[in-house]
């Protein structure tokens, strides 16, 4: 098996396209390598070794060590220096890479190949001394950290209190006999706390930090990662053995990471950060606050630092040309790293960048607009789910609000939580249900747990590009960074800006569009779906087969859905219209009635109110399709329980509380979800779908009266389990449209149908076909009755059957395919096979699930159903779908 793979000098034996075997960052350097691009020369070992390590008990496959030796001789051959050599040293990084990319999560050591000898070499060959022994105790400190598991404080600490016994405080007063001092202190450090001097062997070292790489694909925080982003822990990671060069070698040295268009707001804008005379690490951490690339940048940001544009004219145009080639040359948007080592450039990664779905959006159109890509790829380059980011509420231009510091607009959105000063208190809060704000000096990748459980995440120190803002953009979280005039003190558990104190506990906001930080909360609006939301949207409407429509049953939803481009209700749940006011009062009189007089009587008190209700939804409609369920109500949702609930209700109906509580009894069900519900209601108490039916057929006479709208209402059984049962519920409404067609002289054109939300209805449904008009698929019961799973209490024991992958994912939420997935084939092929024309569609919550749309778009069906604020992730995943 071929184990390495080298690149360099124009030259590379692997390319982008082998992504699986060498990672996204050692495919990326081989994919440079060719393009001619200035790439330090190195070599990549497989993700096959990563794999391989872990089945042999952490051993490598026995032909490494030979062709990790060659590849170190073809890095010696294109430098001219030799790995161990005491003249002219060839230093390495040691980088993670794997396929996909996971910022900040695995471990690197820089520098690799320092000892006290080759030490003195580099000094030699730079000319400096203190570049030299500052490298050197970096590397130390690093490789302690990865490879030997010596936290970074004992370090830390060392530099602090050599520093104060100096007198100074900063790293740039230190001279080279001071790190030379302190690489001897670092070096006892390592002593006491491993029990081993530090290794001097560059060999040594090189094969202890591709084990440290290779170890670090399980630790905590990269499993956590794994987990939120849904990366497989079996891809493994790959190692990127590389040649060094130093951005830190003076003030024509540099290190920075840019982005080919802004990844907050998809802006075509070139747009990063550097640090002269700074080491990779530097940018990212957050410690130095970092400088714009470009002179617009600067100006904007109103930065009294240089640019790199005006501080290195000659390799920044340089680098512009590196940079739109290969946005071209991918076409997305690049993601780099890059250091100038003594006025030359040479690129150390590109890869896609991360973005906010906001510039997701803009650069996919703007793309297409500039002949980059096609619209189907800019379709496809959404995901449907992070449009749920846009449709986050942001805090309206107006609105009153206490400004007590500003800091980097990082990611947009606004949020609004307690503070909290630890990703463990995030995680505990949000836990018991609260919304918090995490707020810290700077976050590093132990922190992502209270980062995915925070609402928004703020720190005071850090550029666009710190860990902080790139997670953050990764999770669509609102994110501010750098507020550097807040003073955070975990120890006391405060914040303090502006001579405002806060406490942990406090309600924060932050607005991530604009930077600022916001004690208190505060009012927020959705935001506008216009221009290239609207215009992506437009394109994936051309794009999809199925129709979008929304579950919708009062004016407000109604309103959203069409604002959001629902093409009609799906599910119009009418048992939801009856939960306020009077008219629960007359629902609980018509349930407790026990006789169909009694039933009547509190049946033409909601005749009014359903009519109404039907008047106003088919007005806003204006003569899109409208699917009214008749009634479904689990009972037990429906009755009072609590004795003064029961009090005021006896009141209200003119009855004893005594009756009451008798009628309660005979009704109460050990099981209500697979009890007197959905149809099984109508065929017991027929008045009641009467009633719903005149309402609904009044309803359409009226509106097609007063506004020439035509109205089609599609009717529509709930849980029906027979055909039998369907043809009686179908009766009784065809002889009240005859009915209401005689007293008004109209026609109404309608259709009925049934929900197929039982195993049985899927199986007969070639037979129900034969009356039902159109099937909807309630997915949710759909779920619950072929899994035997509740709906309402399985999130308590899901959990495991997921994680264990008995289930591949929450049933409630991505259609199982395997088992209600079969039964909705089943149904659709045995009523197209009675029906050709039947129409067919889905109103669970499903209905807005991407994986679930894609599935049924393969069954063909002619329409999704969802929540209004999800219709627009349907219409995106439909054309996916489709594409
Ligand atoms: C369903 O069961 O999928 C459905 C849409 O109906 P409900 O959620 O109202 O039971
Ligand atoms: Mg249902």
């Amino acid at each position: 098996a071929k184990w390495v793979y080298t690149f360099g000098d124009g030259r590379a034996e692997g390319s982008s396209a082998m992504r699986d075997l060498l990672g996204g960052k050692g495919a990326d350097l081989a994919e440079m390598a060719n393009l001619g691009l200035p790439v330090p020369p190195g070599f990549t070992i497989t993700t096959d070794v990563c794999t391989y390590f872990y089945e042999n008990q952490k051993r490598f496959p026995s032909e490494l060590a030979a062709d990790v030796e060659a590849s170190l001789a073809h890095i010696g051959k294109l430098t001219g220096k030799t790995f161990g050599d005491e003249e002219a040293p060839l230093l390495v990084s040691v980088r993670s890479g794997a396929r996909a990319s996971m910022p900040g999560m695995m471990d690197t050591v820089l520098n690799l190949g320092l000892n006290d000898v080759t030490v003195r070499a580099l000094a030699k060959s730079a000319g400096d001394e203190r570049f030299a022994f500052d490298s050197y105790r970096r590397f130390i400190q690093m490789y302690s950290n990865v490879v030997l598991g010596i936290g970074h404080h004992h370090f830390e600490d060392a530099l602090e209190s050599y520093k104060e016994a100096k007198g100074v405080s900063l790293d740039t007063e230190l001279r080279a006999e001071d790190w030379q001092k302190l690489v001897v202190a670092f070096k006892a450090t390592v002593e006491e706390e491993s029990g081993k001097p530090f290794p001097q062997s560059p060999q040594e070292q090189l094969w202890g930090a591709i084990a440290a790489v290779f170890g670090s694909w399980l630790t905590p925080r990269a499993i956590i990662y794994r987990r939120i982003h849904g990366i497989p822990s079996d891809w493994g990671t790959a190692v990127n053995v590389q040649a060094m060069v130093f951005g830190n070698m003076g003030p024509t040295s540099a290190t920075g990471v840019a982005f080919t268009r802004n990844p907050s707001t998809g802006a075509k804008e070139l747009y990063g950060e550097f640090l002269i005379n700074a080491q990779g690490e530097d940018v990212v951490s957050g410690i130095r606050t970092p400088q714009n690339i470009t002179e617009t940048a600067r100006l904007a940001a109103g930065s009294g630092k240089p640019s790199m544009e005006t501080a290195m004219p000659i390799v920044f145009a340089e680098f512009v040309r590196t940079t739109e080639l290969l946005e071209r040359h991918y076409r997305d948007m690049q993601d780099m790293e890059f250091t100038v080592e003594n006025g030359k450039l040479w690129m150390l990664q590109t890869r896609s960048g991360k973005r906010t779905s906001l510039a997701a959006l803009r650069i996919a159109v703007d793309m297409t607009c500039e002949g980059l890509i096609s619209k189907e790829e800019a379709i496809n380059r959404i995901d449907p789910a992070s449009l749920d980011q846009l449709l986050h509420p942001a805090i309206s231009p107006h609105a009153l609000r206490n400004v007590i510091a500003a800091g980097l607009p990082a990611s947009p959105g606004a949020a609004s939580g307690e503070i909290v000063f630890s990703a463990d208190e995030a995680e505990q809060l949000r836990n018991m249900g609260r919304k918090v704000v995490l707020v810290r000096i700077e976050t590093c990748p132990d922190d992502i747990h209270g980062m995915h459980a925070a609402e928004g995440i703020l720190t005071t120190r850090g550029g666009m590009t710190s860990h902080a803002a790139v997670v953050a953009r990764g999770m669509g979280k609102p994110c501010v960074t750098g507020a550097a005039t807040i003073r955070v003190d975990y120890a006391k558990a405060t914040m303090s800006a502006a001579g405002v104190v806060l406490r942990k506990g406090d309600m924060l906001t932050i607005d991530g569009a604009t930077g600022q930080v916001i004690q208190g909360s505060i009012r927020m609006s959705r935001p506008e779906l216009t221009g290239e939301f609207a215009i992506l949207m437009k394109w994936a409407d051309e794009a999809r087969r199925m129709e979008v429509r929304a579950n919708a049953e009062t004016p407000q939803d109604a309103r959203a859905a069409r604002k959001f481009g629902a093409e009609g209700i799906g599910l119009c749940r009418t048992e939801h219209m009856f939960f306020e006011g009077d008219r629960l009062t007359a629902v609980r009189e018509m349930i407790l009635a026990d006789d169909p007089r009694g039933r009547r009587a509190a049946l033409d008190k909601l005749l009014p109110m359903q009519r109404s209700d039907f008047i106003e939804l088919f007005g806003i409609m204006a003569g899109l399709p409208v699917t009214i369920r008749l009634l479904d109500p689990p009972l037990h949702e429906f009755l009072p329980h609590a004795p003064q609930e029961i009090e005021q209700l006896a009141v209200a109906l003119g009855l004893s509380s005594e009756k009451i509580l008798r009628r309660l009894s005979e009704l109460k069900e050990v099981n209500p979800m697979l009890g007197f519900r959905g149809s099984r209601l109508t065929i017991a108490y027929p008045e009641i779908t009467e009633m719903q039916a005149r309402a609904i057929f009044e309803a359409a006479v009226e509106v097609k009266h007063r506004t020439g709208a035509l109205v089609r209402p599609e009717i529509m059984a709930p849980l029906i389990i027979a055909k039998h049962e369907f043809d009686l519920v179908k009766a009784r409404v065809d002889a009240i449209a005859k009915a209401v067609e005689t007293e008004s002289g109209q026609t109404i054109p309608y259709t009925v149908g049934t929900m197929i939300e039982t195993p049985r209805a899927c199986l007969r449904a070639g037979e129900i076909a034969a009356t039902a008009e159109f099937f909807s698929f309630g997915t949710n019961d759909l779920t619950q009755t072929c899994l035997a799973l509740s709906r309402d209490d399985a999130g308590s024991f899901l959990g495991p059957y997921v994680s264990s992958g008995i289930l591949a994912a929450d049933p409630f939420v991505t259609i199982d395919r395997e088992g209600v997935g079969e039964l909705v084939a089943i149904a659709a092929q045995r009523s197209r096979a009675t029906r050709p024309e039947i129409k067919l569609g889905i109103c669970g919550e499903h209905g807005g699930d991407p994986a679930s749309i894609e599935f049924c778009e393969k069954l063909a069906l002619d329409y999704v159903s969802c929540s209004p604020f999800r219709v627009p992730i349907a219409r995106l995943a439909a054309a996916q779908a489709a594409i």
